[in-house]
């Protein structure tokens, strides 16, 4: 099917890639805005990444997850938003959020429909000709394998980073073995309410490699599971390529976002309450099984840890670029984000979370009219709060009807983690990101576990 030569770029829908938050706040602005949009969802329903983290409580309130173009859309159904002030968890925002803002949306999302390519029509990314001129081809699979194209006049990518965790291997590659040890290992928080999953972590021994929120609930999780009857013998073992340091744990109560500074206080009471040992500066080579099948990470200096019996990946998530590579993308070389938005991002400089306000500008490519907005816009970094993508979204829609002014206005203030200064390279002493300037007080000595990790522990105060 060509692209239809009655109908004018300016009439054909945008595509909006992924039907989570982002994808959905997206189609709201556009709806508000008198502009068409095709929500193209890969999962099921509306939410799908979100769901597969149902059991999550977020660290945001209602009042900080609700987009307010979707808000205004969704007000005439009769919906109001949940109390501001609590906490929803991955499955609440899906079910009483995502869902209904989908369902208002009505044939403007289609699920079940994987986008495996985003082109210019009949333009492959060398040819110039003519070019901006030519819609966007979007190639589609649908569940049941058929296949489709349909046209576009903008392509936003709101396809998050779910599908692509980050391996346990400290290089960023998986580790030797890491694959055919699938068995033992997930990149997701467990469900220990599920009681097929509790079993698996029951009374065993449970390598947590990572060291953000999810890994700080994780590890929250298994030492609930520790306490309780039916959990004893239950030990985590907190795997961390650097030291212990005062940012460790993130920002505690200096944490602008109470619950996000709660969940780093859970992992270090899990550690002082001995429920997990943390191992440090353990970069993972290697994932090898004892004659019982058990699980033995070797570090990348050798050093080899008793044996485990599962294993729990949490290092973060990358952008699948795969689906883009006919488009003319400017992305940093380390983040795989915008080059304007990774120097505002870049863990290696911040973890305050003190993200300037950013949109349509710092979002832009050297393709016209592509922009990846949501969890994908920030590529490798973590940090990403759904008010900045809630942001992001309005100041590209109102870039794409024309209005300049209000894209160039971009507010937003985002709660400050509390902890100041870079995640720095691994290796960094403290001394530098206190030197950096930090909200912090200066934390504990870094202590440095050399030996194998038959436990020995140190936390620190953190903020
Ligand atoms: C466990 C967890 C807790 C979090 N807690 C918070 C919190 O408390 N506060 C906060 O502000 N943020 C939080 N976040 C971060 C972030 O807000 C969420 O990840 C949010 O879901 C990101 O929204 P998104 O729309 O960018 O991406 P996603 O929610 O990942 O949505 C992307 C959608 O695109 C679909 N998709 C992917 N590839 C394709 C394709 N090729 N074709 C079609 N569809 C595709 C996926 O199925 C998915 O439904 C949390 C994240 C996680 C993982």
């Amino acid at each position: 099917m060509t692209a239809p030569a009655t109908t004018k770029t300016e009439d054909l829908p945008v595509v909006v890639i992924g039907a989570g938050p982002i994808g959905l706040a997206a189609a709201a602005h556009l709806v508000e805005q008198g502009i068409e949009p095709l929500v193209l969802e890969a999962g099921p329903q509306a939410g799908a990444a979100v769901r597969e983290w149902s059991h999550v409580r977020l660290f945001s309130t209602w009042g900080e997850v609700v987009d307010p173009a979707a808000e205004k859309l969704l007000a005439p159904t009769g919906w109001t938003r949940p109390d501001p002030a609590t906490y929803p968890s991955g499955g609440d925002w899906a079910n009483d959020y995502l869902q209904p803002l989908a369902d208002v949306l009505g044939a403007k999302v289609r699920t079940g429909a994987t986008v495996t390519g985003v082109s210019r029509s009949g333009r492959d990314r060398i040819v110039d000709s003519d070019r901006e001129a030519q819609p966007f081809v979007v190639h589609i699979t649908h569940a049941d394998g058929r296949e489709e194209r349909v046209f576009a006049r903008a392509v936003i990518d709101a396809s998050g980073t779910w599908a692509t965790p980050s391996p346990a291997g400290g290089s960023g590659l998986p580790a030797l073995g890491e694959r055919t040890a699938s068995d033992r290992i997930t990149y997701r928080v467990p469900d220990l309410k599920d009681p097929a999953v509790r079993a698996r972590y029951a009374g065993k021994r449970t390598a947590v490699i990572g060291s953000g929120a999810s890994a700080f609930t994780a590890l929250s999780y298994l030492a609930d599971l520790a306490k309780a009857d039916d959990g004893a013998g239950t030990k985590g073992l907190w795997i961390l390529r650097r030291g212990i340091s005062g940012s460790t744990f993130g920002g505690g109560e200096a944490d602008q976002l109470p619950a996000r500074g709660a969940l780093g206080l859970a992992a270090k009471a899990a550690v002082d309450e001995g429920h997990a040992d943390a191992v440090t500066g353990f970069r993972t080579g290697a994932v090898e099984r004892d004659a019982d099948g058990r699980l033995i990470l070797v570090a990348e200096d050798g050093r080899r840890l008793d044996p485990i019996d599962e294993v729990i990946v949490l290092t973060g998530f990358r952008p699948d670029l795969t689906f883009l590579s006919e488009l003319r993308l400017n992305l940093d070389e380390r983040l795989e984000a915008p080059v304007e938005l990774a120097p505002l991002i870049d863990p290696n400089q911040h973890s305050c979370g003190t993200v300037y306000p950013h949109g349509h500008r710092e979002l832009s490519h050297p393709e016209q009219g592509v922009y990846l907005v949501g969890m994908k816009s920030y590529g490798r970094a973590p940090t990403f709060l759904a008010m900045t993508g809630y942001e992001q979204v309005r100041s590209v829609v109102a870039a794409l009807s024309g209005d300049e002014e209000s894209a160039d206005r971009v507010e937003l203030t985002l709660p400050e983690t509390g902890v100041c200064g870079g995640a720095g390279l691994f290796d960094t002493p403290d001394t530098d990101q206190e030197a950096a300037g930090g909200c912090c007080t200066p934390a504990p000595a870094l202590i440095q576990l050399g030996g194998p990790a038959t436990a020995q522990t140190s936390a620190s105060g953190g903020c």
